[in-house]
C-alpha cells in the first residue's frame, strides 16, 4: 500500500512503525513541516495502561521509552498554602522531544520515508496514495480541507492556557492554585527527566486580561508567572521555548470520522483536556487501533470504517471524563474556599473515574485524614 501520512506527533510516528512493521511493502511517507528537534511543549505524562499497550505493540521503541521516564506515584494538590499527597496513582513523565526523537529512529529503521522541514500547504500537491492519514493535530488541514465530510466541531474553551517548563522538579504531578491581584492561577506541574519539569499554567479570561498578558512579551509572561508561583518555584525560572503561546483548549470532535480514503488520527480527530494527561495516550491506541484494522487484512474502506466501530466509543468515553475535568478547572473558583483536603478529594474524583473505594485502595491514609476532616465538620455543624 502506498500511505501518506500529514504530521509526525506520536499518532504519525506510530502508526508508520505500525504499519511497516506489518509489511514493510508497505511504502509509507511520513510529511512533517517542523524539524526533527523542534517540538512545541517540554515533557508529557502517561498513566502506566498506556505502556502496557506500547509494550505489546512495539518492544523496541517501548524499551526506550521506559529508560526516559521519570516515574512517580503522587498527586499533590497545593491550596492555601498547604500541599496535600494523594499516593497510588502510577504515571509516567517523559520528555516530548525525546519522546518523538525515539518514535523517529524507530521510522527510520523499518525504513519509513520520514520527510521534516515539509509542510503541507494543499492535499492537492500530494502525489496519489491508497491511503492519506490526517495526524496533523488540533488545528488539522486535513479535516478543514474535508470539512463537510467529517463535520467536526471545535469548541474553544474559555480558559487561557500556556506551555512552560522550569528546572524546579515536581516529583509528582502537583497541582498548585495561586488567587494573585489579577484572579486565580492554576498549574499543572510534573518532572519529565532529571533536571526539567512541564509547567502548564491556565487561567480564566479577565484574570488573563487583568494581567495584561495580550501586551506582554515571552520573557515578561514568564518573570509575570514566575512571581505568581513564587512560593512553589524555589527561586527557578519559568521557561518559554519558541512554540509558546498562550491558547484556549480547542476541543475537537469529528462526527464522521472517514472519508474515502481519507482517516483522522489523534488530536486532529479529538482532543481531551490537558489535566487528564490522556491525548498521546489517545493518539497512540488510535494508531494502534487503525494497524490492527489493516492487520486484519480489511481493505482501505473497511479498515476505516472498523476503526470507527471500534475507537468511537471508547473516545467518547475519554472525552466525557476529561469533560468533566476541564470543567472544573473552568470553575475552580468557585472552589477556592474549600479546605485543602476537600479540594484534593474533588479534584481526584473530578473524571468520575476514580471514586472514594478506588482511593481507599490506592491511599488509605488519606482517605483516613479526608475522613477524619468530614467528620470534624460534622462535628462542627452539630455544635
Ligand atoms: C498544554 C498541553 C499539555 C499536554 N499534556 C499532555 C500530557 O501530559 N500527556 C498527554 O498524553 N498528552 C498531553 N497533551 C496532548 C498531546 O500533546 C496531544 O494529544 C498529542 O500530541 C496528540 O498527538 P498527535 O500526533 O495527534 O498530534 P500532534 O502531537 O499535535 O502532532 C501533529 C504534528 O503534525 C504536524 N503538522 C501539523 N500540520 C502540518 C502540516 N500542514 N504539514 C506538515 N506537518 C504538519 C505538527 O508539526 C505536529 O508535529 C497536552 C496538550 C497540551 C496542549
Amino acid at each position: 500500500m502506498k500511505i501518506t501520512i500529514v504530521g509526525a506527533g506520536p499518532s504519525g510516528l506510530y502508526f508508520a512503525i505500525l504499519m511497516k512493521k506489518l509489511d514493510r511493502a508497505h511504502e509509507i511517507t511520513l510529511l512533517e513541516r517542523d524539524a526533527p528537534n523542534d517540538t512545541f511543549g517540554w515533557g508529557i505524562v502517561f498513566s502506566d495502561q498506556t505502556f502496557d499497550y506500547l509494550k505489546e505493540n512495539d518492544i523496541k521503541s517501548f524499551n526506550a521509552i521506559n529508560r526516559a521516564c521519570q516515574r512517580w506515584d503522587n498527586v499533590d494538590v497545593v491550596h492555601k498554602d498547604e500541599k496535600v499527597t494523594v499516593r497510588g496513582n502510577h504515571f509516567s513523565g517523559v520528555s516530548r522531544l525525546a519522546f518523538l526523537n525515539i518514535l523517529h529512529k524507530r521510522c527510520l529503521e523499518l525504513g519509513v520515508d520520514l520527510k521534516f522541514n515539509s509542510n503541507v500547504a494543499d492535499l492537492n500537491e500530494l502525489p496519489p496514495c491508497d491511503l492519506l492519514v490526517g495526524a496533523d493535530g488540533a488545528n488539522s488541514l486535513v479535516r478543514r480541507t474535508f470539512k463537510k465530510a467529517f463535520d467536526p466541531t471545535v469548541d474553544l474553551r474559555k480558559n487561557k492556557y500556556i506551555w512552560l517548563g522550569t528546572h524546579q522538579l515536581f516529583h509528582g504531578l502537583t497541582l498548585t492554585f495561586r488567587e494573585h491581584e489579577a484572579g486565580l492561577f492554576i498549574a499543572h506541574s510534573y518532572k519529565f527527566d532529571d533536571s526539567t519539569s512541564t509547567f502548564i499554567v491556565e487561567c480564566g479570561d479577565a484574570t488573563w486580561r487583568n494581567a495584561r498578558f495580550d501586551w506582554r512579551s515571552d520573557p515578561e509572561t514568564c518573570e509575570y508567572l514566575s512571581e505568581v508561583f513564587k512560593k512553589d518555584l524555589g527561586g527557578h525560572a519559568l521557561l518559554s521555548n519558541n512554540f509558546v503561546r498562550w491558547l484556549n483548549f480547542p476541543l475537537v470532535k469529528n462526527k464522521h470520522w472517514h472519508h474515502n480514503n481519507v482517516v483522522l488520527l489523534g488530536d486532529a480527530l479529538h482532543t481531551a483536556h490537558f489535566s487528564i494527561g490522556s491525548g498521546t495516550k489517545l493518539a497512540l491506541e488510535d494508531a494502534i487501533a487503525l494497524a490492527k484494522c489493516f492487520k486484519a487484512r480489511l481493505d482501505v474502506p473497511h479498515a476505516l470504517a472498523e476503526f470507527e466501530r471500534v475507537r468511537k466509543p471508547v473516545v467518547d468515553e475519554y472525552q466525557v471524563a476529561a469533560n468533566s475535568s476541564l470543567v472544573m478547572f473552568e470553575n475552580a473558583e468557585e472552589m477556592m474556599h474549600l479546605e485543602p483536603i476537600d479540594l484534593a478529594y474533588r479534584l481526584m474524583t473530578r473524571s468520575k473515574k476514580i471514586d472514594y473505594e478506588k482511593l481507599k485502595k490506592r491511599d488509605p491514609e488519606f482517605i483516613a485524614a479526608y475522613d477524619k476532616w468530614k467528620s470534624q465538620q460534622k462535628g462542627r455543624k452539630r455544635k
